[in-house]
């Protein structure tokens, strides 16, 4: 088996850094797209090594957990991905939890501090209540005003009046290849005080690609003519939309493989893609179309009559 060198194969030195392997896979991609004249294996093979790097070099990358954590000192979240963000090791944007701030705009007030103001109808605009007592007059600043003899009326728009805001971060996370429907995902904590943080994955198809357990499977719908006749189908793959010859004598309702075309393992190699072909008959079919079907019909009919007294005579 071939070794899979993906420093040779994007012409860079082990010690490249995230921005030169971009740069040399943008460069190698402008002589080996196909859409660009080149050859399809060659790309292939040029996006696996750039996948691979950038999964291993991304600082943001999340790791596989096979089962639940212990403790009780973590963060659990779900994450929806897509079957294609999946199997490619995509990155994605990602809303972690996090413990509630104060509210720098107005400070934990919930008012605004730049909104409208009215006067503070307990000091009568003063600023300070005073006590008249029988030996000594008392004067304390207003406690709903804060002396201010004016109060806010506006809610802090940017806390709607809580106080505090949401401690939700949104990351720019990277998926770990090899990462499959079921697996739980661990991000480190990045800054002190800050905890792990688990996510359950929740995928969801995209366009016709679906994980069906653990395997990766493009679904195809063609015609029964077309089938018949054995034209090639539009099939959507990981890398778009290609004409597909089915295997010759396939059947429907099995299935039939892309080998290395589906979703990365760990180690940068890549599982097969499972076609999975449906066989559609329309429900109406116009009359013309009928008559010569029931022809077709016929002369399968007589074909299999003369094959039969063939043999008995
Ligand atoms: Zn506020
Ligand atoms: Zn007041």
């Amino acid at each position: 088996m071939k070794v899979f060198d993906p420093y040779r194969i994007l012409g860079i030195s082990p010690e490249a850094n995230l921005e030169e392997i971009r740069r040399a896979f943008r460069e190698k991609a402008r002589q080996l797209h196909p859409d660009l004249g080149g050859k399809k294996e060659l790309f292939l093979e040029l996006k696996r090594s750039y996948d691979f790097l950038c999964a291993r070099l991304s600082p943001n990358r999340l790791r596989i957990f096979k089962e639940r954590p212990r403790g009780d000192n973590y963060l659990l979240s779900f994450l929806d991905v897509t079957a294609k963000e999946l199997a490619l090791g995509a990155t994605v944007t990602v809303v972690v939890p996090g413990k509630p701030k104060i509210c720098p705009h107005c400070h934990g007030k919930g008012q605004n501090p730049s909104g409208r103001k009215e006067k503070c109808l307990l000091c009568e605009g003063q600023g300070e209540i005073e006590f008249l007592g029988a030996k000594r007059h008392l004067k304390i600043v207003c406690p709903r005003c804060g002396g201010r003899g004016k109060v806010f009326v506006d809610i802090c728009p940017h806390c709607r009046g809580r106080g505090e805001i949401s401690g939700e971060r949104e990351l720019i996370l990277k998926l770990p290849l090899g990462a499959r429907p079921g697996d739980i995902l661990h991000l480190p904590p990045r800054e002190e005080n800050e905890v792990d943080i688990f996510f359950e994955l929740q995928v969801h198809p995209s366009g016709n690609i679906v994980f069906e357990g653990r395997q990766l499977v493009s679904r195809v719908a063609v015609s029964f003519w077309n089938f018949a006749l054995g034209r090639p189908l539009e099939v959507e793959t990981l890398e778009g939309y290609e004409k597909i010859f089915l295997p010759p004598r396939f059947q429907p309702g099995t299935f039939f493989t892309l080998p290395n075309r589906g979703p990365y393992r760990e180690d940068g190699s890549r599982e097969d893609l499972l076609i999975k072909v449906e066989v559609v008959f329309p429900l109406d079919l116009p009359p013309t179309a009928r008559k010569k079907l029931k022809e077709f019909a016929e002369i399968m009919e007589k074909e299999a009559q003369d094959a039969t007294s063939g043999y008995q005579s």
